[in-house]
């Protein structure tokens, strides 16, 4: 069994959660975006963050969880260097369910993967570790992360293997984008822990997962590791075991903590925070479209392939830019461009933002290719240049000669040369009339995608004879 505690950060919201530092914490030089209150000096006091209540109750309600009647705070108690206040204040349901959401599911690849439950809770700051090697290693703390809000989302024991937790990985992480509460591409936003157990043995829980990737990596061992042991008949110790990065395997760290370790206390200084329908209802309605509605949108109402729609929908860049570019008439095409096209020439972060495409963009060149201005394959060429240089598509059609060849007398002329270069080619096509695609294939090549692909077709079998 496999179960998942996930740490995300709402990398959206202004300030930290309960102090006015940004919860933006990248671009500052370390321990410079810290102020009294994050750092626990004492006398000052916490004030809870009501954007990021909002947003983790968002969360949530997309997770389709109970929300509570009313929040509640708590100290959890442990020492630690990246915690100055020496507790972090976090949502435990002591006194009944006063977690930011609980008993939630979400289907993946048809099975209901239960969430136990959903709370909000400050991030700790980072500890970087410097120096070549563990003997000269040295620990430095940056305390700018500490206090920025955190949605820990804790689920059921419902995986069933590795690939079953990527799968619900990748959803969630679109879900999160999807609701603009957090951008789960920026390093450590998302973060997972796993609780792994084979039948008959102790619960397992493995930490210090850097990637995705790894973290698949990780279970896979710990499920080899627990059958193993239960093979020759040697317990499994209930026990907290880290990811060894460099060595890809798990190691013991210490014997696992319970609650009780961490002497949990209601936090004094937040009083009980009541939900009101009204702030509630308000919140549900200012959810974006799930992604699962986005899609069977696109497929009933413009036709859009089931397999097109599901990517475009899923990927919140890709989906806005659709979503401002389109017209009924249009739309089919442009999530064709979308998808074929500008996913493979925009795949990265950097790329992204260094991109200088518009919506308008994809409008104006659909509208160049449904005029005849320009062919497809020249469209793809135009599309890598606007990323480039943001250039408008009708000047790129007429400073780079990309514009479509219709002219008659013009593609003759390049079709005769083809076929004198190619003679094989032409008795073969009078022969067998399918192999006629060489030929156009060629002319294509000859003028770099602009030959117009109908009046190509049918000068050539006029002038072969077929
Ligand atoms: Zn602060």
């Amino acid at each position: 069994m496999i179960g998942l505690e996930i740490h995300c950060q709402l990398t959206k919201l202004d300030s930290k959660l309960f102090c006015s530092c940004k919860a933006d914490y990248r671009s500052f030089e370390p321990n410079t975006n810290i102020c009294p209150v994050c750092m626990g000096i004492p006398g000052t006091l916490p004030r809870l963050n009501k954007k990021a209540v909002e947003k983790a109750t968002m969360i949530a309600m997309a997770l389709n969880c109970k929300t509570p009647e009313k929040l509640g705070f708590f100290r959890k108690n442990y020492f630690y260097p990246d915690l100055p206040k020496n507790f972090q204040i976090t949502q435990l349901n002591l006194y009944g369910p006063t977690s930011i959401g609980q008993e939630g599911k979400i289907a993946i690849d048809d099975k209901d993967i239960r969430i136990r439950r959903i709370q909000l809770e400050e991030d700790p700051g980072r500890l970087i570790y410097e120096g070549a090697s563990e003997r000269t290693a040295i620990t430095l703390v940056d305390y700018n992360r500490a206090g920025t809000p955190l949605v820990e989302i804790v689920t059921e024991p419902d995986f069933e293997n590795p690939r079953h937790v990527r799968i619900f990985l990748n959803v969630l992480s679109d879900l999160l984008e999807n609701l603009g509460v957090s951008d789960p591409t920026l390093e450590g936003a998302m973060r997972a822990d796993a609780n792994v157990s084979v039948e008959g043995g102790n619960r397992v829980e493995v930490k210090n997962i850097g990637s995705f990737h790894d973290l698949e990596k990780a279970i896979h061992f710990e499920l080899t590791r627990q059958n193993s042991l239960k093979e020759r008949g040697i317990e499994i110790a209930q026990e907290t075991r880290h990811w060894d990065d460099k060595r890809k395997i798990t190691v013991s760290s210490r014997s696992k903590e319970e609650d009780e370790d961490y002497r949990y206390i209601l936090e004094g200084d937040i009083p009980w925070v009541a939900m009101d329908e009204n702030s509630l209802a308000r919140w549900k309605q200012n959810m974006p479209e799930s992604i699962s509605s986005k899609k069977e949108r696109y497929v009933s109402k413009y036709g859009i392939a089931s397999q097109v729609a599901d990517v475009l929908s899923s990927d919140k860049y890709y989906s806005d830019l659709f979503e401002q570019a389109h017209n009924t008439s249009n739309a089919k095409e442009i999530a064709n461009i979308i998808t074929t096209d500008l996913m493979g020439l925009i795949d990265t972060r950097e790329k992204r933002e260094q991109s200088k495409l518009t919506p308008s963009h994809l409008t104006e060149l659909v509208s160049a290719i449904s005029a005849g201005k320009i062919t497809k394959s020249s469209a793809k060429n135009a599309l890598q240049e606007i990323v480039k240089t943001g250039k408008s598509v009708s000047d790129i059609i007429s400073s780079t000669g990309m514009a479509k060849i219709s002219d008659e007398s013009e593609l003759a002329k390049i079709i005769d040369e083809v076929m004198t270069l190619e003679p094989n080619a032409v008795v073969q096509a009078k022969e067998n009339p399918q192999t006629i695609n060489y030929l156009v294939g060629k002319i294509m090549q000859k003028t770099k995608g602009k030959a117009d692909p109908t009046t190509t077709l049918n000068l050539l079998k006029k002038k072969i004879g077929i």
